[in-house]
């Protein structure tokens, strides 16, 4: 049985290339008999904003996609807090104090997400009184977990190079998981197993595949879509000018006609499908 799922974060409205994402999920869960789920991400504290939801949720069905809805993030902090506690006392984490403008000072490596931290905090007593993030010791995950591979439906078989990310954050200051951690358990938990998104989360699937092995959780297959891009060669965004789908929906635009135009490769000007 092929599970699908479409999890955006309600920080902002969907646009096209979110419309994009979930058919390709949703279809290709359809062509298989499979289920598609819908699952909200609302765990960027201020920044998440539940209103945002109900609109993905018009969003989709104006796009003529039907979903089996699952719990959203805000309700499954205690299980992240249970895995992110078990890989605690393992040893497999460790707390950071560190700002960002603290890291960027040190001026670090550039990695797969961003800058690799330096591992300042690693092994060091730290001052009680100031907020600690966890974040993965990616060299001791790796010595324990031996080599790890991966399969993607468009890229192939991918070795995974969890370094390229360095010690990334499991669970924020200010939230009891980061992305990587939330996404990876939420993924087992509803049965997914094939996680779609678009190839900008290549990199990302790597850590993931790290805390599968840590966490003895199954391992899915992965389809990383190539992404929309704008006249500028850029990724679609509310800020850069694209539409929202709520906007296009709001002015009466038809969504069936325009995922019948997706799903045929026919996008609107200035915009291109970048390979995966
Ligand atoms: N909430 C993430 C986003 O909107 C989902 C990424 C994923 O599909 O794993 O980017
Ligand atoms: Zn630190």
């Amino acid at each position: 049985m092929v599970v699908t799922r479409f999890a955006p974060s309600p920080n902002g409205p969907l646009h096209l290339g979110h419309a994009f994402s979930a058919i390709v999920a949703h279809d290709l869960a359809r062509e298989a008999g499979g289920r598609f789920l819908l699952r909200i991400e609302d765990i960027d504290g201020p920044r998440s904003r539940p209103e945002l939801a109900d609109a993905f949720r018009r969003d989709l069905e104006w796009l003529g996609l039907e979903w089996d809805e699952v719990p959203a993030q805000s309700t499954r902090l205690d299980t992240y807090e249970d895995a992110a506690r078990g890989l605690l006392e393992r040893g497999y984490l460790y707390p950071c104090t560190c700002t960002r403008a603290e890291i960027e000072a040190l001026e670090p490596r550039l990695g797969s997400q961003g800058t690799i931290y330096p591992g300042t905090c690693k092994g060091r007593l730290l001052d009680p009184a100031r907020p600690a993030a966890l974040r993965l010791d990616v060299e001791r995950a790796m010595a324990d977990s031996g080599e790890l591979v991966w399969e993607d439906e468009l890229a192939g078989r991918k070795v995974a190079y969890p370094r390229e990310a360095g010690d990334v954050v499991i669970v924020r200051k200010d939230a009891p998981a980061s992305y990587h951690l939330a996404a990876t358990l939420d993924d087992a938990a509803d049965g997914v197993t094939l996680v779609t998104r678009g190839a900008d989360l290549l990199p990302a699937t790597d850590i993931h595949r790290l805390l599968q092995a840590l966490l003895g959780l199954p391992v899915p297959r992965w389809h990383h879509h190539g992404l929309l891009l704008d006249g500028s060669g850029q990724k679609l965004a509310k800020r850069r000018g694209s539409p929202s789908l709520a906007d296009r929906r709001e002015a009466g635009e038809d969504g069936r006609a325009l995922a019948a135009q997706l799903r045929a490769g026919e996008f609107p000007a200035g915009i291109t499908l970048a390979s995966a």
